[in-house]
């Protein structure tokens, strides 16, 4: 089946992201080849968004809207972030440069243990928040179908990172449940109960009847 034409678009440029996506889909949408027609951003030949909205929701929508309108396909995307319960639910949609400059993970860290040095035990709770966005192109009936939907992970935040795997804020996050952070669990258990895989698997139903109906 190589060079099936795509048929669904993940808005990411995360191999990541896109090797979930295809696993969770594989074998649910008859006829569908989710290594040659699940495709990310780059492949699909669609620009990058500017995430100018204000929350998850907004953000995700703006990326799987634009995606789906520059290549006719159905679209998907995510936002995520760190959501903590006495920082008002900050960093939020800016976890990625909470201590200025996109993507520095180790100085962001750094920054977030230093503001909550001061907070107990007991007040640390919080959690990976991510919305996933499904957007259908526009047909000439108006505007294409959006679907918006979410996952939580919750837990608390350490005093000191731990653990050598995953990314961003994984080392402080320790899981509901866990004695291990979210950086000392192997992809599969991350991606097992990770915001990231809840919010995807609750819109599956939905990509599952884009795809039939868009055929
Ligand atoms: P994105 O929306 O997936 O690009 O995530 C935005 C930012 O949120 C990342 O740069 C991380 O700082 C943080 N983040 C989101 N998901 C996770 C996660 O699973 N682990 C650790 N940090 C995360």
């Amino acid at each position: 089946m190589s060079g099936a034409a795509p048929r669904l678009v993940l808005a990411t440029h995360n191999k990541g992201k896109l090797r979930e996506l295809r696993e969770l889909l594989r074998g649910q949408v008859p006829g569908l080849d989710v290594d040659t027609q699940v495709v990310d951003a780059a492949a699909a030949g669609a620009p990058d968004v500017v995430e100018t909205g204000v929350t998850f929701a907004e953000n995700s929508l703006l990326k799987a809207r634009a995606v789906a309108g520059a290549t006719g396909l159905v679209a998907i995307a995510d936002d995520s972030g760190l959501a903590v319960d006495v920082m008002g639910g900050a960093p939020g949609i800016f976890s990625a440069r909470w201590a200025g400059r996109h993507g520095d993970d180790a100085a962001n860290l750094e920054l977030l243990l230093n503001q909550l040095s001061d907070v107990p035990d007991e007040h640390r709770g919080a959690a990976f928040v991510c919305a996933a966005a499904l957007a259908l192109p526009a047909d000439g009936d108006g505007p294409g179908r959006e679907v918006v939907e979410y996952g939580q992970l919750e837990g608390i935040l350490l005093r000191e990172p731990r653990g050598a795997g995953g990314f961003g804020y994984d080392p402080v996050l320790q899981p509901a449940g866990e004695d291990r952070s979210c950086a000392e669990l192997s992809a599969e258990e991350k991606n097992a109960i990770s915001h990231r895989g809840k919010a995807f698997r609750a819109l599956l139903p939905s990509i599952v009847a884009a795809l039939e109906a868009a055929g």
